[in-house]
Formats: C-alpha cells, sequence, structure tokens
C-alpha cells in the first residue's frame, strides 16, 4: 500500500504499450494513465485501456484512465525532404495553399491563419524553438522574417504571441475522438486549448450525449484561457497546468508564477489540478533527473498540486519505470515538508454545503486529536473530494460501492479509494464494513482511533451529514 498523497499521471505511449511495462508503472505507483489523442490511432488507445484495465482488475489497485483530446493545435505541413533548417534573417513563407513545403515555404493545417494575424506578430514554432516576425500578409500566405533559427521538420506546431487564434476548442477529430473516449469508459477527458468556459460546457454536453461519464479536465495553455481562469475552473472538474503549450504563448518566464495560481484558484473552487509537461524532461534518455528537475516536482508538491504529470518521459523515453521511481521518490519526501493549507484561511470562508461542513469538521478534529485515518463513505466520491480540498495529514479512505468513483478518485491528492461491499447490510454492519477494510488494508490497527464519515440514511449520494469517532474494534452491539 503506496501512502504517497500526491497522484503520478503517466502518458503511455510507445515506450510503455506492452502489459510487462504497464505492469511496472502501475506497481511502481502510476495512479492515473493519460492517453495523448495527438498521437496514435483509436486502437492504439483502445487497447492500452483494456491492459491497464487487465492489469488493474489483476493487481487489484484502482486506475484512473485520462484521455487527453488533441484540440486545435496549428501545425505546418511536411515537407519535401522531411526537414529543413532555417537561418536568422531568412524569408519564409507559411502558406494555407501550399502542398509539400521546401526551404522557403511550407503548407498550415488551420487554412484560417492567415486571416487571424497581423503585421509584426510573432510567430512561434516547435513549441517556441523557432521564431518568426510577421512582415507581410498577402491572400493565403504569411510572409515572415526568421528571428530564431534551427532544424523545422514535419508537422511541428504553431502558436501566436500573446495568443488570439479563433480556432474552435473542439475539432472534428476532437468530437469523434470523445466517442472513442466514451467507448474505452474514460475516466477523465482533457479538452486542449479551451478559451472559455463555453468550451469546457461545450465537451461535457459532448461527452454526455455520447453516454459517457467522464469528467472534464479543461487544459489551461492559452493567454486567454488565463483571463477567463475563474469561469474556466468552475465549469471544470479539474485543470492542467500545461506548461508547454503555456509557456509559449506567455512566456516562459510567467509560467511559474502562473502555475502557482492555479493550483490555488483551482483547490479554493474545490476542483482538482494537474501540473504537467517537461517535470523530468531530462530523464527522457538519462537514468537519473537534474537537481532542477527534482526542484520542479518538488515545488509542484509544495504548492498543492493533486498530480504530477509525465508526457515523454513515460511515452517515448528510455527510461518510463525509472521516471515514475524518481517522481514516486520526490514527492514522498517533499510532502514532509509540506504545510498544508491553512486551516484558519478556509474557516474564515462560509461553509456553503453540509457534506463541506462535516468534511471541515473532520480536518479540524484530525489536527487536534490523534486520529490515524479518516474514512468517508461515498457513493459518488464527493464526500472524499471535500476531504481532499480541506487538507489533512491524516489520509484520507474513500470506501465506495461505485467503481467509477472509485476510478475518478485516483486523481485525487491524499485520497486512498477502496471497494466496499455494502448492499443488504444495516448502518451498524455498514460501519463495521468500513472499519474491516481498513484492518484488511492494513492501514490501521486495534485500538486506534479512526473518523468515519457518512450520510444518513446511508446509501443515497452526497449526503454526508455525519461524523463519527470510533476506537478500532472496540466492541459495539451489531443490531
Ligand atoms: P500537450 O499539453 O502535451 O498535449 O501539448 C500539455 C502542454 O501543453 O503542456
Ligand atoms: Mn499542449
Amino acid at each position: 500500500m503506496i501512502l504517497r498523497k500526491t497522484k503520478i499521471v503517466a502518458t503511455l505511449g510507445p515506450a510503455s504499450s506492452s502489459e510487462e511495462m504497464i505492469a511496472r508503472l502501475i506497481t511502481a505507483g502510476v495512479n492515473v494513465v493519460r492517453l495523448n489523442f495527438s498521437h496514435g490511432t483509436a486502437e492504439d488507445h483502445i487497447k492500452r485501456a483494456e491492459i491497464v484495465r487487465r492489469i488493474a482488475t489483476t493487481l487489484n489497485r484502482p486506475i484512473g484512465v485520462l484521455c487527453d483530446l488533441q484540440g486545435p493545435k496549428i501545425r505546418i505541413g511536411k515537407f519535401e525532404l522531411g526537414k529543413i533548417t532555417l537561418k536568422m534573417g531568412d524569408l519564409f513563407v507559411l502558406d494555407a495553399d501550399c502542398e509539400l513545403g521546401d526551404q522557403f515555404k511550407v503548407g498550415l493545417d488551420y487554412k484560417n491563419l492567415p486571416q487571424e494575424v497581423s503585421v509584426g506578430n510573432a510567430l512561434l514554432l516547435d513549441d517556441g524553438r523557432i521564431t518568426m516576425s510577421i512582415d507581410r500578409v498577402k491572400g493565403n500566405q504569411i510572409h515572415c522574417v526568421v528571428l530564431t533559427g534551427g532544424v523545422l521538420s514535419n508537422n511541428k506546431g504553431i502558436n501566436l504571441q500573446g495568443g488570439g487564434l479563433a480556432a474552435d476548442a473542439l475539432t472534428k477529430k476532437d468530437r469523434a475522438d470523445i466517442k472513442t473516449a466514451v467507448a474505452l469508459e474514460a475516466d477523465y477527458v482533457a479538452i486542449s486549448f479551451p478559451k472559455s468556459a463555453l468550451d469546457v460546457e461545450l465537451a461535457r454536453t459532448l461527452v454526455r450525449k455520447a453516454g459517457g461519464k467522464a469528467s472534464i479536465i479543461a487544459k489551461i495553455e492559452r493567454a486567454e484561457a488565463i483571463e477567463d481562469l475563474e469561469a474556466i475552473i468552475e465549469a471544470s472538474d479539474a485543470i492542467m497546468v500545461a506548461r508547454g503549450d503555456l509557456g509559449v504563448e506567455v512566456g516562459d518566464a510567467a509560467v511559474p508564477g502562473l502555475q502557482k495560481r492555479m493550483i490555488r484558484m483551482a483547490r479554493a473552487q474545490n476542483k482538482l489540478v494537474i501540473t504537467a509537461t517537461q517535470m523530468m524532461e531530462s530523464m527522457i534518455s538519462s537514468p537519473i533527473p537534474t537537481r532542477a528537475e527534482v526542484s520542479d516536482v518538488a515545488n509542484a508538491v509544495l504548492d498543492g498540486t493533486d498530480a504530477v504529470m509525465l508526457s515523454a518521459e513515460t511515452a517515448s523515453g528510455q527510461y518510463p519505470l525509472e521516471t515514475v521511481q524518481a517522481v514516486h521518490r520526490v514527492c514522498m519526501e517533499a510532502e514532509k515538508e509540506y504545510g498544508g493549507y491553512q486551516l484558519e484561511q478556509r474557516a474564515v470562508n462560509r461553509l456553503q454545503y453540509t457534506d463541506e461542513a462535516i468534511a471541515a469538521a473532520a480536518i479540524f478534529t484530525a489536527q487536534h486529536l490523534e486520529v490515524k485515518a479518516i474514512a468517508a463513505l461515498t457513493q459518488s466520491g464527493n464526500a472524499a473530494q471535500w476531504l481532499s480540498r480541506a487538507d489533512s495529514s491524516v489520509p484520507i479512505y474513500a470506501l465506495s460501492p461505485n467503481k467509477v468513483a472509485r476510478r475518478k478518485l485516483t486523481l485525487h491528492r491524499n485520497v486512498f479509494p477502496f471497494p466496499i461491499e455494502q448492499t443488504g447490510k444495516n448502518k451498524e454492519e455498514i460501519l463495521h464494513e468500513m472499519e474491516q477494510v481498513l484492518l484488511q488494508q492494513k492501514v490501521v490497527s486495534i485500538g486506534e482511533l479512526v473518523m468515519l464519515t457518512f450520510g444518513e440514511p446511508i446509501g443515497s449520494p452526497g449526503g454526508t451529514n455525519t461524523l463519527k469517532i470510533i476506537k478500532v474494534g472496540e466492541r459495539r452491539p451489531i443490531s
């Protein structure tokens, strides 16, 4: 039983698609797998999801599946020779009508780009490795001067510095991919480049229409999304600090501050947050991380993130297992230093809901009484989410008869989901069962104090209204 509070999201790809590697990654501590719809076919993702589910069952571990939609990432077309080399001062044309590129021009997959940019704008290609300034826009052609040169190869991404492109957040491909995500029973669907809360709501509507139960993650990676952050968080179940594209749009130096702001805002709205991209970048080709990467992962933990995410490190790197082991080690250590969100700070806010109030009471008590664990009986997962947001040094065990709820709870900081059998049992029997689950999992021992939260009458979702403190193993009459 790994009692790491911060969760690890690992992207699957060519380096991590075999049964054997997926099993190793999960054993090493991956909580959620990410299927990246920017790469691979629907069949690849369905196959990987099947393997993950099978291994999760064998290992008896809940594992969340996150489907990450490509979104309107704007890309250049292909080159005759696969790539070219640009030098500072070169003239280069991005031409919406060009079929095959050469040293002087290349095509665009987003045909409207020439209509949405202006002279003087800066374009950043390949995550900002190559930059160009727009000299002239002529029909479907954008004439540029290269500011920073380098090798430019097929299908690299383009960002407009400062943001402002109108491209729809959900492309035709995304709409088809939502159906695949629903078919493989995704627990989370992440949308790329949302500009507003409306984009998030549209994604949710499409997922529900397709019959899916997935929670929606908004990837914050556009300059416009920062301006509308409060509303986007409100419309989402979780956000992702998508540092790759965000850094290109707003400038790399702005990202660390924004990361802290996003984590604070998400938590304040009782939403989840994933910190992503280049967390252990050098481990793509090195068995050990740099000190800077170790600090970066640790700082995300200290900021209060729910999860840290690995991208190419586990998808296509040479050391996927070593990377997960390193992240695990760094998170465990950083968590010792984590002070948590001050209870005082939350206490001045008014409590709005009964289950929120129970969570606050449980956390307050946990900080003032020697309790070993908090166990929340939860149908939907809500009760555990409130407890996770209220933050505590005491582990939160989410006991739920609902498999989907348990799989979603894999993303929540300091929440450990376990199954519980409650059909046909009365209240006393269920409370006894809660205690038994904790004992079986060896997370508590006889004589220790444990807090139980549940809703009376037991069994209805979202109704947590009771907090009970018990001494494990103490005899109580079972009616
Ligand atoms: P991506 O999103 O890896 O899908 O581009 C994350 C990011 O931009 O940081
Ligand atoms: Mn991105």
